[in-house]
């Protein structure tokens, strides 16, 4: 069986969600086989092996820990030279998809991004324009390298080998030009990663003020979610841009994506609408949000989202 290479998403060997969604998708394509660069790899070991790597390429080198997209690349790039492999995976993260162009272009291959699923022909399913549109692409040159978005494949154990091969790559300098000179750790608190959270409740002008937020936060650690908010909340200055969802914020796909005070702009639209099920919140019964939710309440989010809030918490 062909081998089918994973890219591993991982903070100092903590496994990411995301790279056990690609292994799973990766059994059905083909021998899944991980790459592991970076420093941790003991942590990873294990997660890895259960989630049904057969094989784990190891470079394990403090020097490529973080975003570091063109040692990674090249790396990526022998191993697909050396293995023959039928096809790459990799997270459609902002690092996933630098280290897939990056190797497409070492390897003279195409690259499939934002895929929420790929079938064992290599078709991937794309969200593509903005999510505006669902387009069913291959890859006709090269080794196919495909970008998967988190959240798209629920991660199933199925465990394997993870035999380990220790692999190195000689940097050309070009590779060797950008170097992480400084990591700034945001507060996290409690919360799920925004892309990696199964359920996000975000909230939007109608907010009305960043102190406002703390009803969408409470309902968010309610329900173990994570705290969105689109363009216009972040822009008053209410919640950190690295909250934003949408065109030019984050792309989620989430179980479930809760909108409180969010109109449902094409632009925000475009960075949540793979959402399995939508819920929206809005005292405007005609607004565009209420087009996609799968569920819709029409009504003040300062009487409907406590309310909701605490109902949950009753039943815990
Ligand atoms: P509004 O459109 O003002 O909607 C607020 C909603 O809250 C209304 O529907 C109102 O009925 C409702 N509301 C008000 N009070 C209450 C209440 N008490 N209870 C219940 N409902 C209430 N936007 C993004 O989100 N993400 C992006 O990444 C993004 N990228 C962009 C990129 C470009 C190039 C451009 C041009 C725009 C982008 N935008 C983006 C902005 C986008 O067009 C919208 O302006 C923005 O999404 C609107 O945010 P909103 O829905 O919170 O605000």
């Amino acid at each position: 069986m062909a081998e089918i290479l994973v890219l591993v998403d991982h903070a100092d060997g903590e496994v990411k969600k995301v790279t056990l969604e690609l292994l799973t998708k990766a059994r059905a394509l083909g021998a899944p086989s991980a790459v592991f660069i970076g420093s941790g790899y003991d942590k990873a070991a294990e997660k890895l092996a259960e989630y049904g790597a057969a094989k784990v390429y190891v470079a394990e080198d403090a020097e490529l820990d973080g975003y570091v997209t063109a040692p990674k690349a090249e790396l990526l790039a022998k191993l697909v030279a050396d293995t023959g492999a039928a096809a790459v995976l990799v997270p459609a993260t902002a690092e996933g998809k630098e280290v897939g162009g990056r190797l497409a272009v070492k390897t003279g291959s195409g690259i499939l991004t934002d895929a929420v699923d790929v079938s064992a022909e290599l078709v991937a399913e794309q969200s593509i324009f903005g999510g505006s549109t669902v387009a069913h692409s291959k890859v006709t040159k090269g080794t196919p390298i495909i970008a998967m978005r988190p959240n798209a494949t629920a991660p199933e154990a199925a465990p394997a080998a993870a035999e380990r091969v220790d692999v190195s790559v000689e940097l050309t300098d070009a590779a060797k030009l950008a170097k992480v000179v400084e990591k700034v750790v945001l507060p996290k608190g409690d919360r799920p990663e925004l892309t990696e959270a199964s359920i996000v409740v975000s909230g939007g002008r109608g907010v009305g003020s960043g102190e406002n937020f703390a009803i969408i936060e409470k309902l968010a650690d309610a329900l173990g979610a994570a705290v969105g908010a689109s363009r216009a909340a972040v822009d008053a200055g209410w919640y950190p841009h690295q909250s934003q969802v949408g065109q030019t914020g984050k792309t989620v796909s989430p179980q479930l994506y809760i909108a409180a005070g969010i109109s449902g702009a094409i632009q925000h639209r475009a960075g949540m609408q793979t959402s399995k099920t939508i819920v929206a919140v809005n005292k405007d019964e005609e607004a565009p949000i209420f087009e996609l939710a799968d569920f819709g309440v029409i009504g003040d989010l300062f009487k409907v989202v406590p309310q909701v809030t605490d109902e949950i918490e009753k039943r815990k």
